[in-house]
């Protein structure tokens, strides 16, 4: 799309390139053109002007020619008639011209046309009474024949060639002319056909550069989506197309040189978790930070890819099986450092898989298929990585499946709820339940959460589980109260769930629904989720405790954050997590991290839950310790509905006598 445009871009501005350059050889042709056609104007006016002149300055020329032999013949004629018509003929080249004469000194003249005119006018003046006494004589024949010649040969002859001499030289003077203005008007055409021909060499050269710029850009943008379409534009590493290709170089490689390699898939254990708590510009800059540090890791020689998400691909040349260990002590230290957000520290750790050539495949696409297989496996055994191992196909195959048979089981009834009772230390009576979720699986029987809660997190299929969740255990709180016990409900949240907009209001819905009062419902947050500072998450927080509902943090201890944090936040209830109530006893470390917890989170004003009690001993210890609630496997396992029921008659029948002796105050 962006890069239609962009051609769309180039392909105006070429059109826009050639249309100026149009508009500017038009503008300039017009103007060579009306050029030309003024030359032309003025070189037809110069021209008809003096061919005027030249044929009036002739019609002088011929009067003169015709008068000076009518005067000749004048002078020989006798016979009285003839010499009458002589005279007329004599009479009437005179006027001729002077008719001539008069209509060019009518006509636009140069000075030295008026010059030679008025030297015209003047010889005329000289030589008008030579000639008329030459006329005159003939006519009235007085005088010898030879004074008469002589007059005419010598005084009226000489006269007349001078003023012909003058008209010769007007009519020279008008061809002068006539040729400088041809001249002019031909230097004038060879300007403009000269600017015509410097307009059309300027043109090709702009055509020519605009050839050149466009084949240059177009060069430039297809090598820029070459390589675009080759890499990960979050981090610049190689994409899933251009590992796919340094893949099988190496196989080619490996081939010729005989070598082994291999091709390590490595995914971030709690990438989710971070873009889901802390937001997506946090989770961007930790997937750019992990691509550094793989990066700094690796020789030139091998590859580190992105594959989409919070997947790593390095292919490593020249590692067999026996460097394995090696290299993944190097991952795991490379990824050690936490990750500082502010002063937040982030604990990175990856799980990766390892698929190996030519042991476990010889192709490019089974190579990263095994690789993440291993990874899956190492992720599900909780270790940083894997070696591909044959039949762990199966085992990954039967996850996807499991994940795409959950969506029917949420809406076909195969989720059922367990509740495990919470017990009051003060009171040794029941005071609330936790809603844990399982799955009856037609095939693999009951599936304990551990085993779809993080698939329906994959398959964004969280929201669905969470909403089926609450209103079960609404519907199960609102039977309680109607049977009597005021007891509380615990609800587990993903981190997910708390971006859903909608939530507090569906679970107003939910609660005004079955009658229950908000202040029974009690929900469970791991304290990562609630630690984020991610607006969402806070405003639906705040949300839900307007609204009257018990928040609690679940897991505490195992998070990165403290309880300083904690008193922001509108939080009712930690829950100490239970890997540190069941090593209580043992591990004096533990014993000693419960004890502040139990005292920090009341100087907050904050109630103590214990989860794991498993023993006598640790519920008289939590009692010594000022714990408020707990729940375990000691007091009871989770319990499915109808169980629920039973034992809820049964212990407070026996008022839970087995935890009384010790420690319980029992209320009056
Ligand atoms: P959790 O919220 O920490 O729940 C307590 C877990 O501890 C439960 O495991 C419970 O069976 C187990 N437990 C209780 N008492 C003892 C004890 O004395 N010893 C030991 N070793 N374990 C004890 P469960 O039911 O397998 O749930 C595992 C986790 O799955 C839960 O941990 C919770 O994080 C998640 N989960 C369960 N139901 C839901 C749900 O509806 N939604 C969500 N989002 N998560 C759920
Ligand atoms: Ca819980
Ligand atoms: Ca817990």
């Amino acid at each position: 799309m962006e890069n239609g445009q962009e051609y769309t871009g180039i392909g105006s501005r070429i059109v826009a390139g050639f249309l100026v350059v149009l508009v500017l050889m038009a503008l300039l042709v017009s103007l060579g053109l009306r050029h030309i056609s003024e030359a032309n104007h003025r070189l037809k006016e110069i021209v008809e002007g003096n061919n005027l002149k030249t044929e009036l300055a002739g019609d002088m020329q011929t009067a003169l020619r015709e008068r000076a032999l009518s005067m000749h013949a004048l002078s020989v004629m006798t016979d009285p008639f003839d010499k009458d018509a002589e005279l007329q003929r004599f009479n009437h080249f005179g006027s001729v011209f002077l008719g001539a004469r008069e209509r060019l000194s009518q006509m636009p003249l140069s000075e030295l046309e008026l010059a030679i005119l008025d030297q015209i006018s003047l010889l005329m003046r000289e030589s008008n009474p030579e000639v008329q006494a030459v006329v005159d004589m003939s006519m009235s024949m007085t005088g010898s024949n030879a004074e008469l010649f002589d007059r005419i040969r010598n005084r009226a002859i000489p006269k007349q060639r001078e003023i012909a001499e003058g008209v010769n030289a007007l009519t020279g003077l008008q061809q002068e002319l006539t040729d400088t203005a041809v001249r002019n008007a031909d230097a004038s055409y060879t300007k403009v056909r000269n600017l015509l021909i410097g307009l059309g060499i300027f043109a090709v050269l702009i055509g020519l550069l605009i050839t050149l710029f466009v084949s240059r850009r177009v060069g430039q943008q297809a090598k820029q989506l070459a390589a675009q379409a080759m890499h990960d534009s979050l981090t610049g590493l190689p994409n899933r197309s251009l590992l796919q290709d340094r893949i099988e170089q190496a196989i080619a490689h490996a081939r010729r040189s005989n070598q082994p390699f291999c091709v390590a898939l490595m995914d971030l254990n709690r990438f989710k978790e971070v873009n889901d708590t802390l937001g997506h510009n946090v989770g961007d800059e930790l997937l750019r930070e992990v691509s550094r540090r793989l990066k700094k890791l690796v020789r030139a020689e091998d590859t580190v890819a992105r594959m989409g998400g919070d997947e790593f691909v390095i292919v490593l040349q020249g590692v067999g099986e026996s460097d394995i260990c090696r290299f993944a002590e190097k991952l795991r230290t490379a990824l050690e450092p936490a990750f500082l957000w502010g002063k937040q520290g982030i604990d990175i750790g990856a799980s990766t898989g390892i698929a190996l050539f030519p042991q476990h495949a010889e192709d490019a696409s089974s190579l990263i298929r095994y690789a993440d297989i291993a990874m899956y496996m190492a992720k599900r055994s909780g270790r940083d990585h894997a070696v591909y191992a044959p039949d762990q196909e199966q085992i990954s195959r039967d996850m996807l499946s499991l994940k795409s048979q959950l969506r029917e089981a949420i809406h076909s009834g195969q989720l059922v709820l367990h509740y495990q009772p919470k017990i009051d230390h003060h009171t040794c009576r029941v005071i609330g339940l936790e809603a844990l979720a399982r799955w009856s699986h037609p095939e693999k029987g009951l599936l304990a959460p551990d085993n779809f809660i993080s698939l329906a997190e994959e398959a964004g299929l969280i929201e669905d589980v969470t909403r089926w969740v609450l209103k079960t255990a609404i519907g199960q709180l609102s039977l309680l109260h109607a049977r009597g016990h005021a007891l509380t409900m615990g609800v587990n949240l993903s981190p997910r769930n708390l971006h859903d907009l909608e939530l507090p209001a569906t679970i107003s819905t939910l609660l005004a629904g079955n009658g229950v009062a908000p202040e029974y419902l009690t929900l469970e947050i791991t304290e990562n989720a609630v630690m984020s500072n991610a607006a969402d998450a806070l405003a639906i927080l705040g949300k839900l405790d307007r609204m009257g509902i018990t928040l609690a943090i679940d897991d505490f201890g195992t998070g990165y954050s403290s309880l300083a944090h904690l008193r922001q936040l509108p939080v009712d209830e930690i829950k100490i997590d239970k890997s540190f109530v069941i090593d209580m006893e043992e591990n004096e470390n533990d014993a000693v991290i419960v004890r502040s917890i139990i005292d920090l989170a009341h100087n907050l004003g904050l109630k103590v839950v214990a989860e794991g009690v498993d023993t006598k001993d640790a519920w008289d210890t939590l009692t010594v310790l000022g714990c408020d609630h707990s729940q375990g496997f000691y007091m009871s396992k989770p319990l499915p509905g109808d169980g629920l029921m039973q034992w809820l008659e049964e212990s407070s029948a026996a008022s839970m006598a087995s935890l009384q002796p010790a420690h319980c105050k029992l209320p009056a």
